[in-house]
C-alpha cells in the first residue's frame, strides 16, 4: 500500500477527533482520520447514539447520533468525501523519525501505521482516542477471538448499502443487551432480499439487561415466531474449514447443539488502550499528560485531546474536548510554523475562511 504524505493525523473519530479535524481545516491543514470502529462517533455512537445530551452550548438537545451527524456535516469541507477517513482499522504504532535532529519540524517525520496497512507520514499526531480503542467483546470460547476467527464469525452489521452475507441463511446473533436486541431490529428492518430465512437470538437466559422499550419489540417478535429464542451458555464452537458450524450450548438440565450459518456477536464494546502505551507517552492513570495550554504531549508534533488526556481541572465532557482540539490546532501551527504569523479569524467575516469552508 503507498505511503499517504499528510499535514495531520487524527487518531479517533469520536466527537473530538471530528472537531479536531474541523479545526485543523479551518487552519488549512489537510488531516487524515483514523478509528478501529466501523463507523464514526466515538462514544456518542457507540455507546449512547439515541440518548439525549442537553449540555451542548446552543443546542438544547439532541443525541449521540445527531451531534455526530452535524460533526461529520461541518467536518464534510475538510475530509474529501471517506478517502481521509480509515475506519475499521487501529493505529498500531507511531514513530519518530529522529534521524536527522536538523531537520525543521515543518517536516513530515512521524509515522502512523495501521492494522489494515495504512501508512501515513505527517507533521503532527492527534490523539483523541477517548479511553481507547473499542473492541467488540469476544464470546470467551477459544477460537473465537483470536485473529484467525471464522469468516462467519461477526461482530458489527454491515452498512445497509452492502449485501448482508447471512442472506437466505440462517443468523445467530449473541447477547441480551441493547446492542444485541437493537440488532434483531435491524436485520429484521432490512430489504428482504437481505435478511436471513432463520434468526435465532442466543442468551444465557430469559432475562434480557435492555432498554424495556425495545425488549417489548423484540419479545413480541419471539412470540410471532420470527425470533427464534435459544437459552443456554456456549461452551465450544464447531469448525469446518474457515466457517464455524455449530456452537455446543450448556444449560440448567443438559448441553445441546446449535447449528448455524452465520454468528453475529452483540455483547458491546470494550475500550482498550492497546498499542498507545509503546509509543513513549507520558501516561498518568491510563491517561496522556498533556500541557493544558497548547495540549502538546511529551513527543515532539504529537497532540492530545478529549477524554484520553489529563491535566489539572480535566473534565471529561464534549465542551471541553472541543476547546482542547480548537487550542491544540493552534498550538500545532504555531510550533510547525514558528516563524508564520498566527492571526485569529473569524469564520463569520473571513473570506480565507470561506473558502476554506467551500463558500466562496
Ligand atoms: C452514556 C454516556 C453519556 C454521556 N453524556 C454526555 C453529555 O451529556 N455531555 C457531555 O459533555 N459528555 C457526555 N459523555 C462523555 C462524552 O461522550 C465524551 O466526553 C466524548 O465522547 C469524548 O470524545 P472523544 O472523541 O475524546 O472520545 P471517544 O468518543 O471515546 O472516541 C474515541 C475514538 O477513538 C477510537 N480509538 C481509540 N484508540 C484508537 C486507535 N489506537 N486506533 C483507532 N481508533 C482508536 C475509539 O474507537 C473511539 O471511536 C457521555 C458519555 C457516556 C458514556
Amino acid at each position: 500500500m503507498p505511503m499517504i504524505q499528510t499535514d495531520a493525523v487524527v487518531i479517533g473519530a469520536g466527537p473530538v477527533g471530528l472537531f479536531q479535524v474541523f479545526q485543523l481545516g479551518l487552519l488549512g491543514w489537510q488531516a487524515h482520520v483514523v478509528d478501529v470502529l466501523p463507523e464514526a462517533g466515538g462514544q456518542c455512537v457507540a455507546l449512547y447514539p439515541d440518548k439525549p445530551i442537553y449540555d451542548i452550548p446552543g443546542v438544547p438537545v439532541c443525541t449521540g447520533r445527531q451531534l455526530t451527524e452535524q460533526l461529520l456535516a461541518q467536518a464534510a469541507p475538510f475530509l474529501h468525501g471517506p478517502s481521509n477517513l480509515h475506519l475499521n482499522q487501529q493505529v498500531e504504532s507511531l514513530r519518530i523519525d529522529d534521524s536527522d535532529d536538523a531537520q525543521p519540524q515543518s517536516q513530515a517525520r512521524i509515522h502512523v501505521h495501521t492494522s489494515r496497512g495504512v501508512h501515513l507520514l505527517t507533521k503532527a499526531v492527534f490523539i483523541a482516542a477517548g479511553a481507547g480503542a473499542f473492541v467488540p467483546r469476544a464470546l470467551p470460547i477459544p477460537g473465537l477471538d483470536a485473529a484467525d476467527a471464522p469468516v462467519n464469525l461477526h461482530h458489527h452489521l454491515p452498512p445497509p448499502e452492502q449485501i448482508a452475507p447471512w442472506a437466505g441463511q440462517h443468523l445467530v446473533i449473541a447477547g441480551g443487551g441493547d446492542e444485541a436486541l437493537q440488532s434483531v431490529l435491524d436485520v429484521l428492518a432490512s430489504p428482504q432480499a437481505q435478511r436471513p430465512a432463520r434468526l435465532s437470538l442466543l442468551h444465557r437466559r430469559d432475562q434480557f439487561q435492555a432498554d424495556a422499550a425495545l425488549e417489548q419489540q423484540v419479545r413480541s417478535l419471539i412470540e410471532q415466531g420470527q425470533v427464534h429464542l435459544v437459552l443456554g451458555v456456549p461452551q465450544g464452537a464447531t469448525q469446518q474449514g474457515p466457517d464455524l458450524t455449530a456452537l455446543s450450548l450448556l444449560h440448567a438440565d443438559g448441553t445441546s447443539t446449535l447449528c448455524l450459518d452465520h454468528l453475529l456477536v452483540r455483547l458491546g464494546l470494550s475500550p482498550r488502550l492497546g498499542p498507545l502505551t509503546d509509543w513513549g507517552l507520558h501516561l498518568e492513570r491510563k491517561q496522556v499528560s498533556v500541557n493544558p495550554a497548547t495540549f502538546a504531549t511529551n513527543l515532539p508534533g504529537v497532540f492530545a485531546v478529549g477524554d484520553i488526556n489529563t491535566y489539572p481541572g480535566k473534565k471529561r465532557l464534549l465542551l471541553c474536548g472541543f476547546h482542547e482540539a480548537t487550542l491544540a490546532a493552534h498550538a500545532a501551527a504555531h510550533a510547525i510554523h514558528p516563524d508564520a504569523p498566527q492571526h485569529l479569524l473569524y469564520t463569520t467575516t473571513s473570506p480565507l475562511l470561506h473558502e476554506r469552508l467551500g463558500l466562496i
